[in-house]
C-alpha cells in the first residue's frame, strides 16, 4: 500500500484524509508517528505556508507528503484575518477570542461584512520536488452579526454562507463537506493526482 504523510497534528484533518485516500489504497500517516515537530509558519501565503508544512514532513520522513493551510478573509479588513487566522487574537487564542475580536473590528459596519474562507493543499513527491501540486478552493459568504450554532469550529458560528440564511455552525456536517473550501479543495486535489496516475 502507497504511503503519504499528512503534515498536521489535527486528528480531525487525518481522519478525513485517511478515510478520502483509502479509497484510492492509499495509507495517511499523521506526522506525529515520525516525531516530525511542527514547522514554523513563516510564509506570508497560505501557499507559501501549505509548502513549508509539506516539504519539512517529506524531508524528515522520506515520504511523499500533503499539507493543507487555511483560514477566513475578510474583504474590508483587507484579507484579514487570513493566514493568521488561528492567531488572530493572539498565539494562545481559542476560536471564542478570534471571532469575537473580528466582530468587534466589524462592529461599527453594517454593510460590507464579505468573507469567504480558503483553503490551499499541496502535494509535494519529496522534498525537492520543484513541482508541487497546489489545489485551491475558497467559500463566499458573509460575516454574521452575532453567533449562532454549536457545529463545526473555528468562524463557523459567525460565518453565513451565500448559500444559506443561517451560519456554518447551523449545518450539517454532510452539506458543510458538500460547499465549504476544504471539500472543494479536496475533491481538486484528488483529480489531479488522478490526471497525473498517483492515484489510480
Ligand atoms: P487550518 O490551517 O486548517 O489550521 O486553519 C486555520 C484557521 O482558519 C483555523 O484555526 C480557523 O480559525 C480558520 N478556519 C479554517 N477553516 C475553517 C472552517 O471551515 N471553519 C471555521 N474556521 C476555519
Amino acid at each position: 500500500m502507497d504511503k503519504f504523510v499528512l503534515a498536521s497534528g489535527n486528528k480531525g484533518k487525518l481522519k478525513e484524509f485517511s478515510e478520502i485516500f483509502s479509497q484510492y489504497g492509499v495509507e495517511v500517516l499523521p506526522q506525529s508517528q515520525f516525531n516530525v515537530e511542527e514547522v514554523p509558519e513563516t510564509g506570508t501565503t497560505f501557499v507559501e505556508n501549505a509548502i513549508i508544512k509539506a516539504r519539512h514532513a517529506a524531508e524528515v520522513t522520506g515520504l511523499a507528503a500533503i499539507a493543507d493551510d487555511s483560514g477566513l478573509e475578510v474583504d474590508l479588513l483587507d484579507g484579514q484575518p487570513g493566514i493568521y487566522s488561528a492567531r488572530y487574537a493572539g498565539e494562545d487564542a481559542s476560536s471564542v477570542d478570534n471571532y469575537e475580536k473580528l466582530l468587534q473590528a466589524l462592529k461599527e459596519n453594517k454593510k460590507g461584512r464579505t468573507a469567504r474562507f480558503q483553503c490551499i493543499l499541496v502535494y509535494m513527491r519529496h522534498a525537492k520536488d520543484p513541482t508541487p501540486i497546489i489545489c485551491q478552493a475558497s467559500w463566499e459568504g458573509q460575516i454574521g452579526f452575532e453567533v449562532k450554532g454549536d457545529n463545526g469550529h473555528g468562524y463557523d458560528p459567525i460565518f453565513i454562507p451565500a448559500e444559506h440564511q443561517c451560519t456554518a455552525a447551523e449545518l450539517s456536517s454532510e452539506e458543510k463537506n458538500r460547499l465549504s473550501h476544504r471539500g472543494k479543495a479536496m475533491s481538486l486535489l484528488i483529480d489531479a493526482m488522478q490526471k497525473q496516475g498517483i492515484l489510480i
